[in-house]
């Protein structure tokens, strides 16, 4: 899949009629024969080509046989572990996998880091991507985005993950105090270019001190931002906030960080994280695989969203998530990466195609709306991405390939959108402002 983008402008730009013979808008029916309008960096109106140029007088651009469809987002996602692409196997344990991750980690040499996620970067924008939730634990991605020896080419949310099991409530952590936050504690939310937010969230709950835990929600909660957290991921993350037994209890000890200053719930990941206060609709549960039947209702009742990243489940071995119950319920759902500790490219369409086998119940346009709207809902962007509606930033996706069906397009593109045939190109019609 090759795909490139047209160059950012700093001039508002004229008023446009984009025509391909199909539009995906997400929000509404397929268009055959449609166009997308835009005009000063926004989406104006989604219809027939034949109505849009009758109503509107612009410069025409004709992608013929061509797909438009919005961006895709990537709403968990860990760009700076790239370096660690191939260097991890399957354990058949989580934790072994984690303290692998640790040890490949600790392994990477300086001048590794930097040309990897730059290769990561344009990898994620060459299959479609426009908006990630990005996850890391390093100050300097924070300079990366500001325009580190690069263009930052997506909108979204950087998550400065916070792991921390014992700490308490005379020992909270200063989050607005961590560095790589310097520029969220002045302004409050938004820095850099295309809007991209800074926050901080939650490794897990069975690494992060429920205390901690309230702290960041809080701390999310009082500015409107997505709290992120890895959640009912693995079997022994089950065990551990059970019974506090297992692997995780193992690490812990490991790590001197055993005792716990608490005592352990004795439930599971979505009661606990329920009890703390911590779900609602700007909440984000990463994973949830293993979830019961009433933990799904309880999760649905809570409005928080549902990352799904079954690539990185199945690399990893900790189970399937159940992703049309999920969809049953309500739930709003997402797609993710995870790393590239996990997969083995950080490709939405390749998550896609992989829901698509293991969730035979999800209909194609479930699957689309969990790689588009799902993400942005999640991530609090839907007013700017995620369907080619009005208002929307003008920014999305013009795919082709000499495959194309003369139907079930949608279809199409969610089973094959990554393979080599399709060819994806970003269409900015966005007035940005390049960074300096
Ligand atoms: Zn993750």
């Amino acid at each position: 899949m090759a795909c490139r983008s047209t160059q950012p402008s700093s001039e508002p730009l004229p008023l446009r009629i984009h025509a391909a013979q199909w539009v995906i808008p997400v929000d509404s029916p397929v268009i055959e024969n449609g166009a997308v309008v835009t005009f000063g960096g926004k989406i104006i109106e989604t219809g027939p080509a034949n109505q849009m140029r009758t109503r509107y007088h612009g410069e025409m651009k004709k992608y013929g046989d061509a797909v438009l469809m919005p961006g895709l987002i990537n709403a968990h996602s860990h760009i700076e572990l790239a370096p660690l692409k191939w260097r991890l196997s399957p354990t058949g344990s989580f934790m072994g996998w984690v303290r692998n991750l640790i040890e490949a980690r600790s392994r990477i040499e300086s001048h590794e880091w930097i040309p990897a996620i730059e290769e990561s970067i344009d990898s994620l924008f060459q299959d479609g991507v426009i908006g990630v939730g990005d996850v890391g634990n390093l100050d300097f991605i924070n300079d990366i985005v500001s325009d580190f020896r690069r263009t930052w080419p997506f909108r979204g949310i950087f998550f400065r993950e916070m792991i921390n099991p014992t700490a308490d409530a005379g020992s909270i952590p200063d989050i607005g105090g961590l560095p790589a936050m310097s520029e969220t504690k002045k302004s409050g939310n938004i820095s850099g270019r295309n809007g991209f937010g800074f926050t901080v969230s939650a490794h897990a709950p069975y690494s992060v001190s429920p205390w901690l835990l309230q702290e960041i929600k809080a701390w999310n909660r009082a500015r409107g931002f997505p709290f992120a957290i890895h959640a009912a991921e693995s079997l022994e993350e089950m065990e551990f906030l059970r019974s506090g037994t297992g692997p995780v209890r193992d690490f812990l000890e490991e790590r001197c960080h055993w005792p716990l200053n608490y005592r352990i719930p004795s439930t599971t990941p979505v009661r606990y994280l329920h009890s703390l206060g911590l779900l609602d609709r700007n909440t984000i549960c990463v994973h949830a695989v293993h979830l019961d039947s009433k933990e799904i209702s309880l999760l649905a009742s809570t409005g928080a969203s549902v990352c799904l990243c079954p690539r990185s489940n199945m690399f990893l071995g900790v189970g399937i998530p159940q992703a049309e119950d999920l969809h049953r319920a309500g739930i709003p759902l997402a797609l993710g990466t995870d790393s590239l500790a996990s997969n083995d490219r950080l490709s939405i369409f390749a998550e896609m195609a992989s829901l698509t086998g293991l969730a035979p119940g999800l209909s194609p346009v479930d699957i689309l709306e969990a790689a588009t709207a799902g993400g942005a809902w999640a991530l609090g962007l839907s007013h700017r991405l995620g369907s080619l509606s009005p208002g929307k930033d003008a920014v999305f996706l013009a795919l082709r390939s000499d495959r194309l069906p003369v139907a079930n397009i949608v279809e199409f593109l969610v089973s094959e959108g990554s393979r080599d045939h399709v060819e994806c190109y970003v269409v900015d019609e966005s007035t940005q402002t390049p960074a300096a």
